[in-house]
């Protein structure tokens, strides 16, 4: 497919497209226009990550969705090099709502990452057509 052995510095790797469910639904619809959707809860004021419809912190359902600026800091990461598709960063962004998102880190060098670093989401597509995925670079 590709010719180019030259990879851009950016550790962007091909993602699979993500299983939406009646749950996420939201959030992926909003992700195809760019904005980025965090729950919650009305009971106990606490911002959660991922999606669900029962608060993880005092299990009431009642939890709502709220867009987010997906700004945060690089709590931990991994940098995986052995990959076919050159290096990729996986790891943990803390929102500043609070919760932390399992991610994908782009747009820099694994030498440019730094765990405390400013970081803001993107959105990255998808293989087989599904919606974007979520992905931080420097803010
Ligand atoms: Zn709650």
């Amino acid at each position: 497919m590709s010719e180019t052995t030259e990879r851009p510095a950016t550790m962007a790797r091909p993602i699979p497209s993500p299983a939406v469910t009646l749950e996420t639904q939201a959030f992926w619809e909003a992700a195809k226009e760019g904005r980025f959707l965090i729950k919650r809860c009305t009971a106990c004021d606490q911002a959660h990550w991922y999606p669900r419809a029962i608060c993880p912190f005092c299990a009431s359902d009642q939890t709502v969705w709220e867009e987010s600026p997906g700004e945060g800091v690089v709590y931990t990461f991994s940098i995986m090099r052995r990959s076919p598709s050159g290096p990729y960063a996986l790891g943990y962004v803390t929102l500043d709502e609070g919760p932390a998102v399992m991610t994908n880190f782009v747009d820099m060098t694994p030498e440019d990452l730094k765990i405390g670093m400013r970081v803001k989401v993107r959105f990255q597509e998808t293989e087989g057509g599904g919606p974007p995925a979520p992905v931080f670079g420097p803010a």
